[in-house]
């Protein structure tokens, strides 16, 4: 990285010498933007608003000072909490931390859900100096009584949008309730819903406001492209082509929508393509989750396949590139999605497939992220598969539902190539009626009764998956 005179080195900052070496070993040259502004606004005393995307740096942006704030162990009970909405966050952020506290004897340690407490509780008794939770486990905790709250000093509440989402703003506000009134607050979010504004006044004292906007990090530092892919079939074909390059697509991140995409995607390129891969979500164990991610971050996966709630937090450094198979319909998830890849110092590529539906939301998320997305044309190698009718009418009715929102006259072009529902059949003749006086069923195809048998672009796109399989 080239040194300009002006770079502000880490060294400007007011932090003790054991900080800085830990900073020097962890390989941070320079502060990024966030922590440029973040880090005197906390040493200083405010609270801080910062709006900035997981890969910017933010954890160093608040840890740092709250490193120097701490300092070194001391009595029993936290002193500072930091609040992750998932735990995959929680860990990374225990991690981060402690990588920047190798250097002191302060105890950092992270507690979240989907594990038993006992371990938890008897580290706590232990004495803990920075305690970072997930909302749900921390209160669990706390009303048990293994938990004392009335030393703390300083709140974070990272991915604060995120909690929102997951609807933790219940147990947010308990725990404001009993926690000392006397403290010093920090929120990040990487985007700033109404929700997340509201809580930000409700919990923060005259706030400082921090902005690394999305546009800024993702235009520095991640290429981004779309395919517009006709269908399911299709985006496996055009992954199956593009993972081939086996010396670019070294490490990869697949973002589905849903659990059943990422569990068929996974198992298609372990059956398919070189290597193994693992898909994480939201049914899987923890430590399944746990696995799969040491597995990624060591080299030993190449692939790795994920929803969105699961990728939350995860920190791989160096991801080649991101796919998102699905386009995400809340758009943030887009901004964290790419911020999986081009991290901090890094660049990275952000490759979009998106069918005729999900083109609608790459609009909106072009705009959200004021960048156009250039649209490349399909490899010609990749083969184009037929759209089955159970995708295209799911596509259909996306499009429909649309319409009808900003339309509420609209009837919708779903609506009238639907499949008559059972209800809809004439039982004698097994054909939908048909409405209006003069209007003969003459010449119609016979449509087999639904529910009765698998209809034929059913047995169609089973068929397809199986020889997929094979
Ligand atoms: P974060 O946004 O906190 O999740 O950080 C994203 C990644 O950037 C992590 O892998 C950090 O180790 C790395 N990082 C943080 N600060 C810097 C820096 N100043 N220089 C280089 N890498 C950094």
């Amino acid at each position: 990285m080239s040194e300009s005179p002006t770079a502000t080195s880490f060294a400007d900052f007011k932090l003790n010498k054991q900080l800085l070496n830990a900073v020097a070993e962890a390989g941070f040259e320079h502060p990024t933007p966030v922590q440029e502004q973040t880090i005197p606004l906390l040493l200083a005393g405010h609270d801080v608003l910062g709006i900035a995307q997981t890969g910017t740096g933010k954890t160093a942006a608040f840890g740092l000072p709250l490193l120097m704030k701490v300092k070194y162990a001391q009595g029993i009970h936290p002193r500072a909490l930091i609040l992750a909405p998932t735990r995959e966050l929680a860990m990374q952020l225990e991690t981060h931390l402690k990588r920047l506290a190798i250097y002191t004897d302060l105890r950092i340690f992270a507690i979240y859900g989907g594990l038993g407490p006992k371990t938890q509780i008897e580290t706590i008794a232990k004495g803990v100096d920075i305690l970072i939770a997930t909302p749900g486990r921390l209160l669990e905790l706390y009303l048990k009584g293994d938990l004392v709250l009335k030393e703390l000093k300083t709140l974070v509440l990272d991915e604060a949008d995120k909690m929102m989402d997951m609807g933790f703003m219940p147990q947010i506000r308990r725990i404001l309730e009993v926690i000392p009134s006397k403290r010093q607050n920090v929120l990040f979010s990487a985007t700033m819903p109404d929700k997340v504004a509201t809580l930000s006044e409700e919990f923060l004292e005259f706030p400082v406001r921090v902005e690394v906007t999305p546009s800024a990090t993702s235009a520095q530092t991640v290429s981004q492209t779309l395919y517009r892919v006709p269908n399911l079939l299709t985006k496996i074909n055009l992954l199956d082509y593009l993972l081939l390059d086996w010396d670019t697509f070294h490490r990869v991140m697949i973002f589905c929508r849903t659990k059943e995409h990422a569990d068929n995607v996974a198992s298609f390129l372990t059956r398919k393509v070189v290597g193994e891969a693992r898909a994480i979500h939201g049914n899987k164990g923890q430590n399944v989750r746990i696995n799969a991610m040491e597995a990624f971050r060591n080299g030993e996966l190449r692939f790795l396949v994920a929803t969105d709630v699961a990728a939350r937090g995860i920190d791989v450094p160096q991801v080649s590139h991101v796919i998102n198979f699905d386009v995400p319909l809340v758009y943030d998830d887009y901004v964290h999605r790419i911020g999986r890849t081009g991290r901090a110092a890094h660049t990275g590529a952000a490759i979009t497939f998106a069918n005729d539906a999900e083109m609608y939301h790459m609009e909106r998320i072009a705009e959200l992220i004021h960048q156009e997305i250039p649209e490349l044309p399909l490899p010609p190698e990749v083969k184009i598969m037929p759209t089955t009718f159970d995708e295209q009418q799911g596509m259909d009715r996306e499009v429909d539902e649309r319409r009808r929102r900003q339309d509420p006259d609209f009837q919708g072009a779903f609506h009238e190539k639907k499949v008559p529902l059972q209800k809809d059949i004439d039982k004698r003749t097994g054909l939908p009626y048909v409405e209006g006086p003069n209007r003969s069923q003459k010449g119609k195809k016979k449509r087999p009764s639904p529910g009765k048998s698998q209809s034929p672009a059913a047995k169609a796109a089973a068929k397809l998956r199986g020889s997929r399989r094979k």
